[in-house]
């Protein structure tokens, strides 16, 4: 085996394994790999702790809209969740139990930022470049940063002026008292409904600037009984029967995202009728209700999102931002809005997946210019010119209707798979064939056309052009089944 050390004569090194990431993703690939027989792999960190986006997402009541149960690995459950959708500390407290039970911190290369890495076809192996410098070697390259790292932040005339406090939901400022502030909020996602309910009663006033409105339906969120956590404590195998029901309930969901099905329209259903028990104001209800089909973006759950809107200090502007000036956002109808405080709410950089890393393959390819049409892999993973490269949570491995814990699962075996396989042949490198990742990817965007991910609203599973490369496109089953093990025919083996 070739081992990870930092400018190392490369012929006399082991097989070793860098992973971007210490999230979810990165510590469930060195799980695998230490079960493969693999004990040489270093994760780079950028940050000092474990977590990934579930530790850089601390707004208040950030937490998961997937039941808890499914949200943790299937070889680690969790008995005793405090919550059916468990909060952000507790899901972080998790990846922290689990990094320690699997020994991974020593393998662990904290406040290490990766911006470069170039494969070196004659070694077979990886030159990998931190942020400080330093350089690495590694045979193989393996990034869990996964989809949603890195904040978007909008691109508004004025917002430099701005002389009150901003800064992004993805990135809260704690220091930062919201009570008697007027506050503008800049989109309406996953992460808005979740805090803007928690900051509504304390602000003077709160201006929700959206510009599509969402399909939100109820969370069927409630604590955990005692003696239901002693059950599971007790008798795992309830634990396991409970999570494989979740999976089955949610598998199911799946028929909601094909274009026109019932199962959508049930959707729809339940989410107009959740907004008219709560909001009354037929105005506002007219600006909460969607065009488009429920799914093309993500469907909210939430139980106090309509709530919030209903507030006599919540105000909800569907006139476009024109401008951010020293203490207000102008909208395009020409009305000032004074605000102290303004809170990015606007998601994340999801469709540039590793940028701004420079990854650069065979032949000096630049993966950056590669994708430069949008990104895409050979069933998420690898992409053909980037031999010993492969990707957790890569481009068309997203779900909007199940748990990406078990996507990242049937990759990590997948990929591990592969490490063994070059190891245990001595491969210099493995790389997988053009023809091979082509016709996976016309087979997947053929498939996306029924989804309703594919319908015409704009969302950040697609690129601007409308090309969609974060989801997949079927059942997580069928993931399943086609990932259970690598065909290398798939693959150039290229001997050491
Ligand atoms: P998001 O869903 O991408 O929402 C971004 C919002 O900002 C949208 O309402 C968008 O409007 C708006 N926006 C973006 N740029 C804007 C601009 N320049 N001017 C005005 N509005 C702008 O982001 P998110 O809420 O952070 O959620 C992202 C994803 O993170 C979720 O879908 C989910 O997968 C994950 N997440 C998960 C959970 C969880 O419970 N598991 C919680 C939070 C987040 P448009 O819709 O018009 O583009």
């Amino acid at each position: 085996m070739r081992s990870l050390v930092e400018g190392t004569d490369v012929k006399t090194r082991p097989l070793s394994v860098a992973i971007l990431g210490a999230g979810a993703a990165g510590l469930c690939m060195a799980i695998k790999l230490r079960e493969a027989g693999v004990e040489d792999f270093t994760i780079f960190e950028k940050a000092s702790s474990v977590g990934g986006t579930w530790r850089d997402n601390t707004y208040p009541g950030s937490g998961c809209d997937v039941p808890s149960m499914l949200y943790s690995y299937s070889f680690e459950p969790k008995p005793d969740w405090s919550r059916k959708f468990a909060p952000q500390p507790e899901i972080v407290d998790y990846f922290e139990t689990v990094a320690r039970k699997y020994r991974l911190l020593p393998n662990i290369r904290f406040n290490t930022e990766i911006t470069e890495a170039r494969f070196d076809e004659e070694e077979g192996l990886w030159r990998i470049r931190a942020a400080d410098g330093t350089e690495f070697m590694a045979n193989v390259l393996i990034s869990g940063v996964g989809q949603l790292n890195r904040p978007a932040y909008p691109k508004i005339e004025g917002l430099n002026d701005f002389k009150g406090v901003a800064f992004h939901s993805a990135r809260w400022n704690h220091d930062v008292d919201l009570a008697g502030k007027r506050v503008g909020v800049i989109g309406n996602g996953a992460s808005a409904i979740q805090f803007v309910p928690e900051i509504a009663p304390k602000v003077a006033r709160l201006t929700i600037f959206q510009r599509t409105p969402n399909w939100c339906v109820p969370k069927p969120d409630r604590p955990f009984k005692e003696w239901e956590k002693g059950l599971y404590r007790s008798f795992p195998f309830l634990a396991r029967i409970q999570r494989w029901w979740t999976w089955m309930m949610l598998e199911r969901n799946y028929l909601a995202f094909v274009q026109g099905s019932f199962f959508g329209k049930l959707f729809e259903k339940a989410a107009l009728k959740e907004m008219e028990t709560h909001i009354k104001d037929p105005e506002l209800r007219r600006k909460l209700t969607p065009d488009y089909p429920a799914g093309c973006k993500r469907i909210l759950l939430t139980n106090d999102w309509y709530p919030a809107l209903a507030r006599p200090n919540v105000e909800v502007e569907t006139s476009h931002i024109a401008r951010v000036t020293a203490d207000s956002i102008v909208t395009e109808d020409g009305v000032a809005h004074p605000v102290d405080v303004i809170i990015h709410a606007t998601g994340f950089e999801s469709t540039d997946f590793l940028a701004p890393m420079k990854i650069v393959g065979r032949g000096n390819a630049d993966l950056n210019h590669v994708w430069a049409r949008g990104a895409e892999a050979h069933r998420g993973v690898a992409v053909s010119g980037f031999p010993n490269f492969f990707m957790l949570y890569g481009p068309n491995t997203n779900l909007g209707h199940n748990s990406i814990i078990f996507m990242i699962e049937c990759q990590a075996n997948y990929i591990a798979q592969c490490v063994a396989a070059l190891r245990n042949s001595r491969l210099r490198y493995i790389d997988v064939r053009k023809e091979a990742m082509e016709s996976f990817n016309r087979d997947l965007q053929q498939d996306m056309q029924k989804t309703v991910w594919a319908a015409g609203c704009s969302s950040w599973y697609k690129t601007a052009d409308g090309k969609v490369t974060n989801n997949w496109s079927s059942f997580t089953a069928k993931y399943w089944w086609e990932m259970r093990h690598p065909d290398f025919e798939e693959y150039a083996l290229q001997g050491g």
